[in-house]
């Protein structure tokens, strides 16, 4: 078996896509049942609210936040842009009023009209992917909006962002995921500045979901045998746009207490509640789409957790093919499945023991794929003969899809050595393989609704399918005055300041701290300071310590007096990562200096909501991770499509998206071996790259007033990162590179 697994992954060829055949299920489609008490509240003319807050499309048409906000400014900060608690709780008296709004009627029924045309488009089919067979795409997180909190950090907010381009594009594709009771945690930070983290029961909540159910009525189960028992999992539908994102959940009575908990939390369990959790994905979500009567042409594994998935088409296969046995399915398989990997080092993939893969299979499943435990643990392993070796996630993705890729030119690069031993025929590592597709961004959920006016009146209605083509782009953007570029800009940073402001002053009242702990709020930031955005996870290769390395040389910066800078810092550490909470201590921890403290604040909580409001509003995007850590990362590809230039150490997306005119680079290529002495080079680096070249071209004005050289840097940066990284890109390359690819 093991010699037959590594003479198949020599093969490199691909099998006709045509030959797969698909199962086809017995039963009847079920459909969705809209339960929705908010209807009943609201009367014409303001019906259509209740249909549209039920689809995720209004989050990027660009009247749709707006459309709610209006309902009740104070009440949708409150419950933090979810438009199925306002309506619930938006009192009569506002709903009448807007309801006799002849300005907002009218809005409101041509936003309804613009959805009804949006969802009325039949998908396109494309090569193999039709309706009837679409693309299955599988992720265990989402991060579609902030309503929805079912997500930790980048990986969820690209699925989200891939979701929406695809329904933009109008592809036919179907998503699964999880619906996590308690989702990810909430953060705060203590008087000591330690990290602290909440759960919220999300379900508490008005979630824009419906439940799944058959023609009968009945909610659709799907089962999966876990702890010696049968466990069942309810579904869930969430519409964003013309894609159906499946979330399974498994808090239901037929379940015991134990089980119902399962779903419970992100990322937050032990090893064992994450290898059954991926196991109600990969083998749940399958049978799930089984019950929907549907036959997906490709599969596609984002990121390993959802690699179990594999097993459960070999065993349908088995079971549909009699005389078969298990190396017969795997090219079966692999017809049918490809495989994204987001992480650049090894210990960064999902890794089982053998014990917990032999209690999360029983007896029954192994015999039906026709193994022996040995051979299933094999599969896993990147040396199936390395007794020693758990059980990842990875090495059965790789070799059960018949295409693996990264997520940036670098990202595939450094993939191929990192798993090149899984492929005995590649002499070469640049023969490994695994390809990439760069990731991208949604870009109207990203750009901020003031650019987009001036997008629509000046390049059009349509602006976002025009970065399909670059140079039309780029000449589009050129046509730009400096002036409009950046009052819109400056507009955005006082929106930034203002919400900075309001959210500090909240958390002093919730007796929080924050860097900035005896200040008055009012006072923070200034909008004609060089402001600087630094929000992202805070993890050891993130180096969040890089920029406090030399802390006289950073508040020299920030305390001079001609040109200061000011800096707004977001992200959280891990639960059980205490170094990273150390750091974000250590954050914490400057306060003896005044100007640190009105020119320095740390939002708590970052999230979707954090992050638009920042990545519309800094001057500069900085990035330090440790080369080559940084897969992709997407955050500077939202703050660029807002005009802000990227200051960055040259690694992930970065590397490509570079023209010595659209940013700044951090160090140069490649890093040293050793990281201490990387380290010390790239926090001098920066601190000269800032000194030299970021501060006084921020603070040189032109004739006008304006700091042209700046602007045209931002203008830069709009016309090339815009096209380049926008996730319509990405979802195009996937499609031809990686869907269709035969
Ligand atoms: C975009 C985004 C990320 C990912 O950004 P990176 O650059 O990969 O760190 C993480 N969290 C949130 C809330 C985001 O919006």
């Amino acid at each position: 078996m093991k010699q037959s697994i590594l003479s198949f992954m020599k093969e490199f060829d691909q099998k006709e896509l045509s030959e797969f055949d698909s199962i086809d299920s017995e039963s009847t489609l079920p459909t969705t049942r809209a339960a929705t008490p908010a209807s009943q509240r609201l009367i014409e003319p303001l019906a259509a609210l209740n249909d549209l807050s039920m689809n995720f499309y209004w989050s990027w048409h660009p009247e749709g936040s707006e459309m709610f906000r209006e309902l009740d400014p104070s009440l949708w900060e409150k419950y933090e842009q979810n438009p199925r608690l306002l309506l619930k709780s938006v009192n009569e008296l506002r709903l009448l009023q807007k309801s006799t709004d002849q300005e907002y009627v009218e809005r409101l029924r041509r936003f309804r009209e613009d959805f009804d045309a949006y969802m009325g488009e039949p998908a396109q089919p494309v090569g193999h992917i039709s309706n009837e067979h679409p693309v299955a795409y599988f992720c265990a997180e989402y991060g579609v909006h902030n309503s929805l909190p079912i997500y930790s950090g980048g990986l969820g907010i690209l699925a989200g962002d891939h979701l929406k381009s695809a329904s933009d594009l109008n592809i036919p594709l179907v998503a699964v995921g999880l619906l996590y009771r308690y989702g990810y945690f909430r953060q705060s930070i203590g008087h000591n500045g330690w990290q602290e983290e909440s759960y919220q029961d999300i379900l508490g909540s008005e979630l824009a979901i419906t439940p799944v159910v058959d023609n009968a009525g009945e909610r659709v189960l799907t089962m999966v045998h876990l702890r010696g028992r049968e466990v069942f999992a309810q579904a869930w539908l969430a519409r964003v746009g013309r894609i159906s994102l499946y979330l399974l959940d498994t808090n239901i009575e037929q379940n015991a207490e134990v089980d119902r908990m399962i779903t419970g939390h992100l990322y937050g369990g032990s090893s064992e509640t994450r290898i059954v959790q991926e196991k109600v994905l990969g083998i749940g979500g399958v049978r799930l789409l089984r019950r929907l009567g549907m036959s997906p042409s490709v599969f596609h594994l984002n990121e390993g957790h959802s690699a179990f998935l594999t097993l459960e088409l070999a065993r349908e296969y088995l079971a549909a093919n009699p005389d078969a046995d298990f190396l017969d399915s795997i090219p079966a398989v692999r017809r049918q499945c490809v495989f994204t990997t987001h992480t650049p080092v090894s210990a960064g993939n999902d890794l089982f023991s053998t014990s917990e893969i032999r209690d999360c299979f029983d007896s029954g499943f192994i015999d039906a794929l026709k193994l022996n435990e040995e051979e299933l643990f094999e599969l896993g392993r990147s040396d199936p003969d390395d007794k020693e070796e758990g059980f990842g996630m990875t090495p059965l993705a790789i070799r059960m899809c018949r295409s693996a890729n990264g997520v940036s030119e670098k990202h595939g690069e450094v993939s191929r050595g990192l798993w090149k031993a899984m492929f005995p025929g590649a002499d070469d590592t640049a023969d490994v393989p695994i390809s990439y597709v760069t990731n991208g961004v949604h870009a109207p959920t990203w750009v901020a609704p003031l650019f987009q006016g001036m997008y629509r009146s000046t390049i059009g209605d349509d602006w976002n399918k025009r970065l399909a083509d670059p140079d039309d782009w780029a000449y589009a953007v050129d046509n730009l005055s400096d002036e409009d570029i950046w009052s819109t800009h400056i507009l955005l940073k006082r929106i930034m300041i203002a919400f900075i402001r309001e959210r500090t002053q909240r958390a002093e009242t919730g007796e929080r701290d924050t860097i900035n702990e005896h200040q008055d709020t009012r006072k923070l930031f200034s909008p004609d300071v060089l402001t600087i955005g630094f929000a992202r996870r805070v993890a050891a290769y993130k180096r969040w310590n890089l920029m406090l390395s030399d802390i006289d040389r950073l508040l020299k910066l920030v305390d001079d007096a001609e040109r200061p800078v000011q800096f707004v810092f977001a992200g959280k550490a891990h639960p059980q990562d205490k170094t990273a909470k150390e750091i974000l201590q250590q954050l914490m921890s400057i306060n003896h200096d005044s100007n640190w403290q009105r020119r320095a604040v740390f939002i708590e909580d970052y999230d979707q909501e954090v992050a638009r409001y920042l990545v519309h509003g800094v001057d500069v995007w900085m990035n330090v991770p440790r080369r080559p850590h940084e897969a992709s990362g997407t955050s500077g590809m939202k703050a660029a499509m807002n005009g802000a230039l990227n200051f960055s150490i040259l690694d992930g997306w970065w590397i490509e998206g570079y023209n010595g005119r659209n940013g700044f680079k951090i160090g140069e290529l490649p890093a040293g071996e050793d990281d201490e002495a990387t380290d010390a080079a790239d926090a001098a680096a920066l601190y000269e790259a800032l000194e030299n070249e970021v501060i006084p071209r921020y603070y040189e004005r032109g004739q006008n007033g304006l700091p042209t050289a700046w602007i045209a840097m931002m203008k830069n940066a709009l016309a090339t990162l815009t096209p380049q990284f926008a996730s319509d890109r990405m979802v195009r390359d996937y499609l031809s590179r990686i869907y269709n690819d035969a």
